[in-house]
């Protein structure tokens, strides 16, 4: 059995704990690294693509271009995308997959990009683009996120 990375929620995972466990050099998409739960445990495609979106980082960067100021960033996203999905009730993920045409509460109230390609960016009102990052649909907005 390979172990499990730290849970993000633990509430002494700093964001230099965070920076420690990501392989800094390497040429695997943020994205990839995100979803691999040997290196960080419970981060599934939703807040993912969720803590991407609000981090202003697009999906596909080399974990090797990322600065500290945007790992920073990220950690602290992370974060509130699993606490506010938590504060919802979260169910909401499983319902969702789950269930036809159930759309769980997090994402009605506060998904950015997840499952809105072609709706307009709440932020900006770009259309949010879908596409397949380390082979999982991967949603993200062209003009937010660098
Ligand atoms: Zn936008």
């Amino acid at each position: 059995m390979s172990s499990l990375g730290p849970e993000p929620l633990e509430e002494n995972f700093t964001a230099q704990d965070f920076a420690a466990c990501l392989p800094g050099k390497s040429k695997r998409s943020i994205k990839s690294v995100l979803l691999d739960q040997t290196i960080i445990a419970g981060v599934g495609n939703i807040y993912a693509d969720e803590s991407l979106f609000i981090s202003r980082i697009k999906p596909d960067r080399l974990v090797s271009s990322l600065t500290g100021n945007e790992i920073d960033k990220l950690h602290l996203a992370i974060r509130t995308c699993m606490q506010q999905s938590i504060a919802d009730g979260g169910s909401t993920m499983k319902d969702y997959v789950d269930s036809e045409g159930l759309r769980g509460e997090y994402l009605d109230l506060h998904a950015y990009v997840f499952n809105r390609a072609g709706h307009p960016c709440r932020i900006c009102g770009t259309d949010i683009r879908k596409v397949k990052v380390a082979g999982r649909g991967t949603h993200f907005c062209h003009n937010c996120q660098k």
